[in-house]
């Protein structure tokens, strides 16, 4: 069994990312990134504080922006107006969850499309659906397709079982599976929780893509001889001996699978890294176009 190492991954793609970046920085631009985090959710602030020291450690201007969880919807547009209109600012990143009275398309819209790294404005997401490499693609699954390349695991015509079908990670993970050519040209199947005998269409697949939001939800029922697993799960479970009281699994039981797969991603140092650097690659992207 290989063992898909995100960290590593990510770590090497930092390096090429760097050099960019030097590269834009001789001609005096230094791209920007904001990310908006509203309220006190411990997971988000740990992704945020993960997302800033990224920034620095690749030279990246990085500006953290902590609301309140009483922010109200139109507070929170005003400071989205504000950073589009930020030269200093390249991507714009606000962190979900968002509190209840804070409607995240409402957000989503109001991004500048050539700032929104995350790739969730309709417009992004369009452009994905037609193929049109001028937008931004969702963060993770741009991760996952990146890791698949990168170990030279092939997609054309491999049956990849996406599960999952949220806005983030399982839809446009199944888009970017069917475009024409590398890390692409796969036959997808997306799978929910109104699924029927899930087990039996995930054990049909070359590759599974585990993105439920539930812990160590797939097994060896759920995993054919010899496929290879992406999981995209990061759930939080109780751990009393662990100094923080809970440590972190994915929605694939690992240890169940290893022996089965023929090649998988770890949890954590699997798609979390790759997430992180889609992000920076992103923002990169973003601060090049819009300094031509
Ligand atoms: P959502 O909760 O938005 O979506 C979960 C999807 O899984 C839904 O489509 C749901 O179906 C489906 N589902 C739930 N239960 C089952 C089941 N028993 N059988 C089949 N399908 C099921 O989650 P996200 O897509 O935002 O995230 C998924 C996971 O990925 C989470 O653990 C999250 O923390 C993690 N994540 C990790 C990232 C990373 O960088 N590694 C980044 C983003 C997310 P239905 O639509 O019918 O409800």
């Amino acid at each position: 069994m290989i063992l898909l190492d995100g960290k590593e991954t990510a770590a090497s793609l930092e390096v090429a990312i760097k050099q960019r970046i030097a590269r834009l920085q001789e001609c005096g631009v230094t791209p920007g990134l904001a990310v908006v985090l509203v309220g006190e959710n411990p997971a988000s602030q740990a992704y945020v504080s993960n997302k800033d020291r990224t920034c620095q450690r690749l030279g990246i201007y990085s500006r953290k922006l902590e609301l309140p969880v009483t922010t109200t919807e139109r507070e929170l547009l005003a400071i989205v107006e504000q950073l589009n209109l930020d030269p200093q600012i390249h991507g714009i990143l606000v962190q979900s969850p968002l509190p209840a009275h804070i409607h995240e398309r409402t957000i989503n819209l109001a991004i500048d499309p050539s700032k929104d790294v995350d790739g969730f404005h309709p417009t992004n997401l369009a452009k994905l659906a037609m193929d049109d490499p001028s937008g931004f693609v969702p963060c993770t699954p741009l991760g996952c397709q990146y890791l698949l390349k990168a170990y030279h695991i092939p997609t054309r015509g491999a049956h990849v079982v996406v599960v999952g079908r949220s806005l983030i990670v399982g839809k446009p993970m199944a888009l970017l599976l069917l475009q024409k050519g590398l890390g692409g040209d796969a036959t997808v199947t997306i799978a929910h929780s109104q699924t029927r005998d899930l087990a039996a269409i995930t054990r049909s697949a070359h590759i599974v893509i585990a993105a439920l939001g539930r812990p160590h939800a797939l097994g060896r029922e759920h995993i054919g001889e010899g496929a290879v697993v992406i999981d995209v799960g990061i759930n939080r479970i109780a751990d009393t001996s662990s100094a923080r009281g809970y440590r972190l699994v994915g929605d694939v039981d690992f240890e169940n699978v290893k022996e089965k797969c023929s090649a998988i991603t770890p949890v954590p140092g699997g798609v979390g890294p790759m997430t992180i650097v889609m992000l920076m690659q992103n923002t990169l992207t973003a601060c090049e176009r819009l300094a031509r």
